[in-house]
């Protein structure tokens, strides 16, 4: 099925609805935007200004409305990222049709159970 939709950024007020449901296992997270039960999260390290820094890409699979954060590590750490290691993967950069391809990607991963990755602390 192909159908025109315009990927965006969750709203403060939607970003709020996502952190009450934080302690739900995430298929029983419900995305505000479209009510579809499901939401995902990706994760990845890297080395930030100052320490290890933890980055996050939360989204819906459904209408792919996606938010981005990160943060200070704080001896965490994310024991795998197929994105990293596949130099193919998109990288989400440009317009619409690349987040599109970045979101589906991330997708596949989900479907193949690679994600979410654990994260455990040192
Ligand atoms: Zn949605």
């Amino acid at each position: 099925m192909v159908y025109k939709r315009s990927i965006r950024v969750y709203s403060e007020e939607e970003k709020e609805a996502l952190r009450a449901q934080k302690d739900l296992p995430p298929e029983e997270q419900q995305c505000p935007v479209c009510g579809a039960l499901g939401i995902r999260r990706y994760f990845t390290m890297f080395e930030g200004r100052t320490q290890p820094t933890i980055g996050s890409q939360t989204w819906c699979p459904v209408c792919h409305t996606f938010t981005g954060s990160t943060g200070p590590a704080l001896g965490r750490v994310v024991e795998s990222d197929p994105m990293k290691d596949d130099p193919d993967a998109p990288r989400g950069e440009g317009g619409q049709a690349a987040m599109e391809a970045f979101f589906s990607y991330l997708d596949r991963l989900w479907d193949k159970g690679l994600l979410p990755q654990r994260i455990t602390r040192r």
